[in-house]
């Protein structure tokens, strides 16, 4: 009896210092049997990130949003977009951290009506502000400004309680077609700017206001034909022909394709005045720009990220068109809806939510809004054309319809619809319509409208009701004309 006390008194001590010691483990300490809770965190972390909600409503009171708009940046030239010439180290490091839209497209293929079209999340006839002047009728002209009954997501943003400032490159974003609304610093005092100018400001403002509430949009021309680029770095490129590669030489050739359409309908070319060396020396000047538009970047997002703000900053990046070498036989954009001028840069660095997320599905720039507007719980107002990309993310929902436009300078008139690989595009001065297969033809070289007469057909149909629902009437385009008007 003695013994069997003993032997309880003994075991009560065992268990006791056993408790002791398990107690006294930091709960940090790794399980030396295999470290099995360091294989499974990642995977929970994926599977929880897989189904990432997105949702930022209850912070919404602390979350600041950065829009930088990186005016003229292909896709294609992006490291996101899979350029492999390493031209954009800044913005392909941010993707790694963000959800990356690979088939984000455009609602309009220069700076004016895309841009509109992101801020009020309609298509550029809805918004009207397709062009810096507007025919009054007998030959008059006037400003064109966005209608007031016309609401814009940074007013609502202002109006929310965002302290709203932006720093741009003017022109294309200028403040007076109603893009300042609801902005208390809006600086567009510099035509065709870069981020060397607009950034530092943009710095500068957030040194001064990082602990309020802020929308904080950047913008500049870096990649622009208007924005020059250092003539030392011009000469390093290597190239026998004629040609300067400087701003002015740039906006004579665009108005020289411009020129030569001879009838409505035709395309801008300059064939015979620009060969293709010709065209891949002005190639190469736009990749020197992109790598120094990335360089500028790169310094913006470092100061970011050094004032702390990344932990409670909404950061997105998109671009609002392209730029055309030659591909459909002249320079510049505006004048087509090509690939090479739709095919934007979208990402969007989630705080809380830090890591590669890729998207395939086709989106559009009217979607941009929206979207921030759902992570924040906020409510979008009626009547808008974009919806909320955040299904899409938590693969609630598959692919939707994109549309574009141009009514570049009131002189060409087209209009394309995107339908997953699909996309057509019509010329409204003469009826003509190209169907292209994105995914086998992505330079939009081979026309297989004749060979798919029923999908050229439903796809016309689709583009033209969309046109009728949205205010316009096909017919009124054919055979119109007149001289492109100013663009400055
Ligand atoms: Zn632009």
């Amino acid at each position: 009896m003695k013994h069997l006390r003993i032997l309880l008194i003994v075991a009560a001590l065992v268990n006791a210092l056993v408790l002791l010691f398990l107690l006294a483990r930091s709960p940090e300490e790794p399980d030396k049997d295999g470290d099995l809770g360091a294989v499974l965190q990642p995977l929970v972390d994926d599977a929880t990130m897989a189904s990432a909600r997105y949702d930022l409503r209850d912070q919404a009171a602390r979350t600041n949003i950065i829009v930088i708009s990186m005016d003229a940046l292909r896709m294609d030239r992006t490291g996101l977009g899979g350029h492999k010439g390493g031209l954009t180290p800044n913005l392909d490091r941010l993707g790694e951290e963000s959800v990356v839209f690979t088939q984000a497209m455009s609602a309009a293929s220069w700076t004016l009506p895309s841009h509109m079209s992101m801020w009020t999340s309609r298509w550029p006839s809805v918004h009207r502000v397709t062009n810096k002047l507007s025919l009054l009728g007998q030959g008059q002209m006037a400003d064109t400004t966005l209608s007031p009954g016309i609401e814009t997501f940074p007013r609502l943003l202002s109006e929310a309680g965002w302290k709203a400032a932006a720093f741009t490159g003017g022109a294309g974003v200028s403040g007076r077609f109603g893009f300042n609304r609801g902005f208390e610093t809006y600086i567009d005092d510099r035509p065709f700017a870069g981020l060397d100018y607009s950034a530092p400001l943009a710095i500068d403002w957030l040194r001064a206001h990082k602990d309020e509430h802020f929308f904080l949009f950047l913008h500049g021309y870096d990649s622009h034909g208007q924005h020059p680029l250092p003539e030392s770095i011009i000469r390093s490129i290597p190239y026998a022909g004629p040609l300067k590669g400087d701003i002015e030489e740039q906006a004579a050739l665009r108005e020289q394709g411009l020129a030569n359409i001879k009838a409505p309908g035709d395309d801008a070319s300059l064939q015979g005045a620009v060969g293709p060396a010709d065209a891949a020396f002005l190639a190469a000047v736009y990749d020197r720009k992109v790598q120094q538009a990335d360089e500028r970047l790169g310094a913006f997002l470092d100061e970011v990220r050094a004032m702390g703000l990344l932990e409670n900053t909404l950061v997105v990046v998109v671009s609002d068109h392209g730029d055309e070498f030659l591909e459909h036989g002249a320079l510049d954009h505006g004048h087509t809806l090509f690939e090479e001028q739709l095919h934007t840069v979208f990402l969007m660095r989630v705080p809380g939510y830090a890591r590669n997320q890729q998207v395939d599905a086709v989106v559009r720039s009217v979607d941009l809004f929206p979207t921030i507007f759902d992570l924040l719980g906020l409510t979008v107002p009626p009547g808008v054309n974009g919806e909320s990309l955040l299904p899409l993310l938590r693969g609630e929902e598959g692919a939707r319809l994109a549309y574009a436009e141009t009514d570049y300078r009131l002189f060409v008139h087209r209009r394309a619809i995107r339908d997953g690989k699909y996309k057509l595009v019509i010329d409204l001065q003469d009826g003509e319509r190209r169907l292209f297969d994105l995914s086998a033809d992505p330079a939009e070289q081979v026309d297989i409208s004749s060979g798919e007469p029923r999908r050229t057909y439903e796809l016309e149909q689709a583009l033209k009701r969309w046109m009728t629902d949205h205010g316009s009437n096909p017919q009124d385009y054919l055979g119109i004309r007149q001289d492109p008007i100013e663009i400055f």
